[in-house]
């Protein structure tokens, strides 16, 4: 049977944003060692906008062949891109054979000619200088660079920026305050990841986690420091909530992510992570 005690705080949580799917989640909760989060959608709003793009050529057209590309992406970078073809009043042309990577990036036709955008790593060709410098200021900012390419040739790099939420800091500091670690796994770049730790005081980084990975990278948590509860909103953190020893879910986030955690913050609070804990603690330590 479930302890009266642990009936109560789910209800008190409820009606404080937090949604307990199972009861023994508050328990395994004040065991944790580490919380480690998902950058995009978690620790940052998760809208993301298009803050510049350098092209070899026109760079309208470059921006209207890959928004054309990106409208076809569920990826919140895609409606960043496209919001910014919009914002510019392009006309998209049509795109065929679209393909998504997850955590890499998108391939295409567009007027029968293949283009490619991604991260660094996704693409095939070299960057010229002048692209090269442009992407390491962009990246110095904390933005998210990505890099495209038309027939094997370079095309264009963008900046993607996402602001962090207004209230991860309070929640980054209130952890560590309560003697946890706090850590972040994102599939974002080097540079990205390492802006937004530094902004917010998380010591612990791993970034460029692909997808498939990241449930792995909470298993190496765990064995470096103990019990890891893993916050995130995206299809691709499904495998990190599951594996996690709590799993808690953005209620902002995907259907896929809320049903792979445990808990779900309804409003897509942050803080709703520090209001667990503390029922958690509470409550563990009324029944011991
Ligand atoms: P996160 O873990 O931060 O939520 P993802 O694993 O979803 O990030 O994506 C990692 C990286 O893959 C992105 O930063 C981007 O470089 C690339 N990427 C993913 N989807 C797209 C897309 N639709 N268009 C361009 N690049 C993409
Ligand atoms: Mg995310």
């Amino acid at each position: 049977a479930v302890p009266v005690s642990i009936m109560v705080s789910t209800g008190r949580a409820s009606e404080l944003g937090v949604l307990f799917r199972r009861g023994d989640a508050l328990q395994r909760m004040q065991e944790a060692q580490v919380v480690a989060f998902d950058k995009t959608g978690t620790l940052t709003r998760g809208k993301p906008v298009l803050g510049g793009i350098a092209a070899l050529g026109a760079e309208d057209e470059a921006l209207a062949a890959l928004a054309a590309l990106e409208s076809q992406s569920e990826h919140p970078i895609g409606r960043a891109i496209v919001a910014g073809a919009e914002a510019r009043g392009l006309t998209l042309p049509q795109a065929e054979g679209v393909t998504a990577i997850p955590g890499e990036g998108l391939t295409g036709l567009v007027g029968g000619e293949e283009i490619r955008i991604g991260n660094r790593a996704f693409l095939r060709c070299d960057l010229p200088p002048e692209l090269e410098s442009q992407a390491a200021a962009w990246e110095n900012e904390g933005a998210t660079v990505l890099y495209a390419e038309k027939l094997n040739q370079t095309l264009a790099v963008l900046a993607i920026s996402d602001e962090i939420r207004e209230e991860t800091r309070a929640v980054i500091a209130a952890l560590k305050a309560r003697g946890l670690h706090p850590a972040m796994v994102t599939g974002d770049s080097q540079a990205a990841a390492q802006h937004v730790a530094r902004e917010l005081g998380i010591e612990h980084v791993r970034a460029e986690v692909k997808p498939t990975d990241k449930a792995r990278a909470v298993e190496e948590l765990r064995a470096e420091a103990g019990a890891v509860i893993f916050a995130g909103d995206g299809i691709n953190d499904a495998p990190a909530l599951a594996a996690a020893d709590v799993g808690i879910a953005m209620g902002s986030g995907t259907d896929v992510a809320m049903e792979a955690a445990e808990v779900v913050l309804i409003g897509g609070d942050l803080r709703g992570v520090v209001t667990a804990m503390d029922l958690s603690r509470r409550t563990m330590s009324n029944i011991h």
